[in-house]
């Protein structure tokens, strides 16, 4: 992966307009160009953990300079104590945090039965059953299930989280310790398909970073290599083609996580089926006691207005907009809606 550090940014402000946080807080130090300069100076600021991790920017960036990567990359240099969202801080943010709430209300023995039926110890290629496929979008799977058809899948029941939640908290050994765990549950040499954006994100982007100069690190990048987001896989691996329901009161979310190209489907579903890419507010949990993800609620109320379904591709934005529209349309997986 070629990583530009943050001194290498020219000041230019394309990334501003792109940035959510920015936009909602429209401090310079809240930007991409401000968190920067304060990473090439090793200056740490609240602003830098109040960043989505959404890679927008890095999108925009003529430089192709991405914060993320770069954030991360110091976290894992520099090891000294948060100063500002100490532990007790984060886990006080955890009990404001209703994810309890709506976990309670969806998950059930009955759904996850539905994907655990399914396990098995050999098979073509991986299907990675991450929290959300089998707890809140079991659908997704036994659609994918129905179209595959006859083709052998390998379902390891031992897998795990894929550690976004302990990266949005700045624990990166626990992030290592879980990327190890992945590894050693999808060892053989076959595709991994993934049905959730950030996991897809954190495997194809973070893993690999984590183990930079190691000797695991090749070992990480051919795991980067075999995963393939669920549609790429349906076309490139068993040459299904994805036919999407096309209806009006029906709205396709494309997360921020598959937006920088690792899939070769943004251009191809963005196209047919007018998916946008609004913000979701976010993955980093303690952002939520700062309110962040609220603001967004008006932006997605004018988007699903007059719609009966939000579909979208990652387990954040569905326990977001689950979470913060007061009545949502039904929110769904895109892989539930497929022909
Ligand atoms: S990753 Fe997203 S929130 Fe963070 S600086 Fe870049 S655009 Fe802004
Ligand atoms: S777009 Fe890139 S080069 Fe321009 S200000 Fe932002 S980070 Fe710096």
């Amino acid at each position: 992966m070629k990583i530009l550090g943050p001194d290498k940014c020219i000041h230019c402000g394309k990334c501003l307009p792109a940035c959510p946080s920015y936009r909602l807080l429209l401090e310079e130090n809240a930007s991409p160009r401000g968190r920067n300069l304060s990473l090439a100076h090793r200056i740490e600021t609240s602003k830098l953990e109040l960043c989505l991790l959404c890679e927008r920017c890095a999108k925009v960036c003529p430089q192709g300079i991405s914060f993320p990567i770069n954030y991360i990359l110091y976290k894992l240099n520099n090891k000294s104590p948060n100063k500002l969202y100490t532990i007790s801080n984060k886990l006080a943010s955890f009990r404001n945090f209703p994810l309890h709430y709506i976990l309670r209300k969806k998950i059930s023995e009955k759904s996850l039965e539905r994907v655990s039926n399914y396990y098995t110890e050999s098979g073509d290629f991986y299907v990675y059953a991450s929290c959300g496929l089998r707890v809140l979008y079991p659908d997704a799977f036994l659609n994918f299930m129905r179209l595959i058809g006859k083709f052998p899948v390998h379902l390891p029941k031992s897998a795990e989280c894929c550690g976004i939640i302990h990266l949005a908290l700045g624990d990166l050994e626990s992030v290592k310790w879980r990327a190890l765990r992945f590894l050693e549950v999808f060892c053989e040499e076959k595709p991994v398909i993934v049905f959730c954006a950030t996991c897809f994100w954190m495997i194809r982007r973070v893993y690999p970073l984590l183990f930079m100069g190691d000797e695991r690190e090749v070992t990480f990048q051919n795991l980067a290599e075999r995963t393939y987001f669920v549609f790429d896989f349906l076309k490139k691996g068993l040459s299904i083609e994805a036919k999407m329901i096309m209806d009006d009161g029906i709205l396709y979310h494309f997360p921020c996580h598959l937006s920088l190209p690792l899939t070769s489907e943004e251009i191809h579903l963005k196209s047919i089926i007018k998916a946008q890419d609004f913000c979701c507010g976010s993955a980093r949990l303690f952002l939520w006691k700062e309110g962040f993800p609220r603001n967004y609620r008006k932006i997605w109320r004018e988007k699903t207005r007059g719609k009966y379904y939000l579909l979208t591709l990652c387990t954040g934005c569905y326990l977001n907009f689950n979470l913060l529209l007061k009545e949502p349309p039904k929110i769904g997986h895109w892989m539930e809606f497929i022909r």
